[in-house]
């Protein structure tokens, strides 16, 4: 691998790899397949900025090279981590099939993140896959990630795509390409359950003490930390989940192994926003049993978090039983955790900010209205920021109003002018989401060569609480997109 070319050096650089300074049984070194013509599909500047990396000066064909693996960033060191996870339910052994962690690199304002390729080629931990990814995938995860971020919603982050030049083959023939993904880190419940499957209490400690030190820091060499740990682990999920209830995203796989320590979204695969609002909406081609419906979600979350318990129990306590007892008192915490977390944010979108005992009723008769019209989530919430139900919409039906004569006088109890309460819920009420349709379409073009659709839903999806003239076209939901289907990103 080449590391001499002179532009690179003034990029910004500054590796650190702690995780390749961890025990061997963590990972396996690994190397980022040769590739015949790297070719950048999309950078996204505004993040490389923020990561303090300068690539103005890189020609085009540099940054190709760098992103597609065939020019490694001086300092970086490539590993595949290995962990394991829960798979709908089953468990199995896994680590990173197709992604190359070239380590952490430290941001400006000395964040510590790291950089993983997506689709470099295989790795020991391939199993039967090529390690290799397609395009449309890579810029779903781009897509959506950066959606998320725009949000407000903990995620990890895209920086850049780029073309192999080589196929892979799926059902069809499809361009091969590599993501650069960037992660307040990649740890997973998953790799506390690769080490406690080993039994390798050791190294369980070991992987907590590090996770402990990258994202909790205030706990490093507490005494109860371990506890303390699992109890912000929850408390972070717990919040993540109700984010992810109240803008409708539907993650798709929620296995152990995608689902990260540090409290990010992570591993976009067949996610997708709901449109119509119903607590059974799947979108995941592979998910028949609807495991991960949006309903389910923060169910599942619990579900996750259990085993994540069950991994650190030995260092809990010393008695089984203790530590046992321990695990539980903090994972019954979690439902009212995510209940809490879940009704602040339903507040704020109904533009309440004080607490009445009723509120989550009134939640509730709006979402029952919703299910039962599949009323567009997103364009309820954002109407009712906006205006008065009008004649010859769906607002204009009795129940509706009804509910809304009840919100108003709700909304009197909270002594600001209602344009004002409008106000602040258009701050909490995206106009604009990776609708399903949307995403279908930037991607067929981006296929052909046209990026325009791309990066004109990338620029609405940036400002999504703000609505102007060009992302009202992005507002229209599908008739029905009941029959739509994601899959995984394989
Ligand atoms: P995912 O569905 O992306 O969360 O991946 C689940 C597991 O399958 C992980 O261990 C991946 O590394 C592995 N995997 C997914 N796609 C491939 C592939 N094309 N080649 C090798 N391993 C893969
Ligand atoms: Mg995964």
């Amino acid at each position: 691998m080449e590391t001499s070319v002179p532009e690179l050096a003034s990029i910004g650089w500054r590796f650190e790899n702690t995780y390749s300074r961890l025990p061997q049984v963590f990972f396996a070194s690994a190397q980022p397949a040769v590739v015949s013509s790297p070719s950048v599909v999309i950078l996204n500047d505004p993040l490389a900025a923020d990561l303090g990396l300068n690539l103005q000066p890189v020609s085009s064909s540099t940054a190709a090279g760098l992103f597609a693996g065939q020019i490694l960033p001086a300092g970086s060191q490539p590993i595949a981590q290995a962990y394991a996870g829960h798979q709908f339910g089953g468990f199995t052994m896994l680590g990173d099939g197709r992604a190359i962690l070239l380590g952490e690199h430290r941001t400006p304002t000395g964040q510590l993140v790291d950089i993983q390729f997506k689709g470099t080629g295989p790795t020991r931990f391939s199993r039967r896959g090529d390690g290799r990814a397609a395009l449309g995938p890579m810029l779903r995860e781009y897509i959506i990630s950066e959606a998320m971020f725009g949000l407000g919603i903990p995620t990890t982050r895209s920086l850049a795509v780029v073309t192999t030049g080589e196929p892979v083959f799926r059902e069809t023939r499809l361009p091969g390409a590599i993501l650069t993904r960037v992660a307040a880190s990649h740890i997973r419940v998953g790799t506390f359950e690769f080490l406690a499957a080993r039994e390798d209490t050791a190294n369980l400690q070991v992987l907590a003490d590090y996770a402990i030190n990258r994202h909790y820091p205030e706990l490093t060499g507490t005494p109860n930390r371990f506890l303390q740990f699992l109890r912000m682990v929850c408390n972070r999920q717990a919040s993540l989940i109700a984010r992810w209830q109240l803008v409708g995203f539907i993650h798709g796989v929620m296995n152990t192994d995608n689902m990260a320590i540090s409290g990010e979204t992570i591993d976009y695969g067949p996610c997708a926003f709901m449109n119509a609002y119903s607590p059974d909406t799947v979108f995941s081609s592979i998910d028949h049993a609807g495991r991960y419906a949006y309903g389910n979600q923060p169910g599942i979350a619990q579900w996750n978090l259990v085993r994540f318990a069950e991994t650190l129990l030995p260092l809990l306590d010393s008695k089984i039983e203790q530590a046992i007892e321990f695990a539980k008192e903090i994972l019954g915490e979690y439902p009212a955790m995510f209940q809490q977390y879940w009704l602040q944010g339903m507040r704020a979108k109904l533009g309440l900010t004080t607490e009445v005992d009723d509120d989550l009723e009134l939640v509730q008769t709006l979402l029952t209205w919703m299910e039962s019209v599949r009323a567009d989530f997103t364009n309820t919430f954002r109407d009712l920021s906006e205006d008065e139900p009008r004649a010859g919409t769906p607002y204009d039906a009795p129940a509706f109003r009804t509910w809304y004569d009840r919100w108003k006088s709700r909304v009197q109890r909270e002594n600001r002018p209602l344009s004002e309460v409008r106000t602040a819920m258009q701050r909490a009420n995206p106009a604009v989401i990776p609708r399903n349709h949307l995403v279908e379409e930037a991607l067929a073009a981006a296929h052909h060569g046209d990026l325009a659709p791309l990066h004109n839903l990338l620029r609405v999806l940036a400002t999504p609480y703000t609505l102007d003239a060009s992302s009202k076209t992005y507002r229209e939901p599908p008739d029905d997109d009941r029959q739509y289907r994601t899959f995984c990103g394989t």
